[in-house]
């Protein structure tokens, strides 16, 4: 009998990770080698402000642990995956404008209402955690995360740790410059990977090709039709949609959104050597007519000693790597 009392006690002992969105937030509660026992997702409702979030966060996270196995939970921390600029080691969201937050104290809120410790992380870098140790990365101590959706982000995983950066802002990869007179992007660089690979990217180039077509009274083919002949209409998935009907147009956006991926990819494998390059995020769902140019673009200009040890696979955890790998770091915090 004492062995169940003893795995009672280790039951009720949960670490949460939360994912906070500026349209979703994502908790879960989290066992210490990262399965998922239970989780849930709520609208952020950011204009409501933080302290009306914070206090919803806390319900949702308190909904969990009342309905988790093995009776309420006690939690042993919490991990929050959140995108803007963090101040970590006081636990405090300094700049968030996809949440409208400047300066909200998030780790004293929570640590306050759970009585446990609260870690901050960028959520590209946590979801490359989860990834790592719980996902898609196999635990391979040299791993690279790639998340591809309005913007492109990432994590380092390398010799087996997290490459953070002295601030937590390293994996910003994204604005590796594939063009040196390119585009201008809004963080200051030219030429920056999201402006030409990006779901943004892809669905701005399909708006123009949509204009252009209804300015020269031409047919514009299917992304024309799918759009209902409204450039504002057009997103990745549309000219996705409008490739897979044969839209050569779509097709060689797809094409040339792939081979600028390939032209990022091949500085961040050659800076790298990882082993596995994990691809996440909305976009990266168009598989082939996106992926298969960047290979192209990998097989043609990578160093062979380096294109021969490294493989491409699929986010395992989807929208819940960022909670999973928020809470894995609690996990290793205090182990
Ligand atoms: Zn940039």
């Amino acid at each position: 009998m004492m062995g169940e009392e003893k795995q009672d006690v280790l039951l009720r002992d949960y670490y949460v990770g939360v994912d906070l969105g500026g349209t979703k937030m994502l908790a879960a509660l989290i066992a210490d080698d990262g399965s998922i026992i239970a989780k849930e997702e709520i609208p952020t409702l950011a204009k409501q402000g933080a302290e009306a979030v914070l206090d919803r966060l806390g319900s949702l996270i308190e909904d969990l642990l009342a309905a988790a196995p093995g009776g309420r939970g006690v939690v042993r921390g919490i991990g929050v995956a959140t995108a803007g600029t963090l101040d970590t080691a006081k636990g405090v969201v300094t700049l968030a404008s996809n949440l409208g937050w400047r300066d909200v104290a998030v780790a004293s809120v929570l640590s306050d209402r759970f009585a446990c410790a609260v870690r901050l992380e960028n959520d590209a870098t946590a979801a490359a955690v989860g990834e790592w140790l719980a996902g898609a990365g196999e635990g391979s101590p040299d791993c690279i995360f790639v998340t591809i959706s309005t913007g492109i982000g990432g994590g380092i995983i390398s010799g087996g740790r997290l490459i953070a950066g002295v601030n937590h802002n390293a994996g910003e990869l994204g604005h590796i410059s594939i063009d040196g007179n390119g585009m201008l992007c809004p963080c200051g660089n030219v030429g920056c990977l999201e402006l030409y690979a990006s779901g943004t990217a892809i669905g701005r180039r399909g708006a123009e090709h949509v204009r252009r077509a209804a300015e020269s009274a031409g047919s514009g083919g299917a992304l024309t039709r799918l759009a209902g002949g409204d450039p504002n209409r057009v997103d990745a998935r549309l000219v996705a949609a409008a490739a897979a009907e044969g839209d050569a147009e779509a097709s060689g956006i797809l094409r040339e959104a792939g081979r600028a991926l390939g032209v990022g990819l091949v500085s961040i494998l050659h800076l790298l050597n990882p082993q596995v390059v994990i691809l996440g995020g909305g976009a990266s769902h168009i598989g082939e007519p996106l992926l298969g140019p960047m290979r192209e673009i990998i097989a043609e200009r990578c160093l062979p000693s380096i294109r021969e040890q490294v493989r491409f696979v699929a986010s395992a955890l989807g929208s819940s790597a960022g909670a999973v790998g928020a809470a894995l770091l609690m996990v290793r915090d205090q182990k």
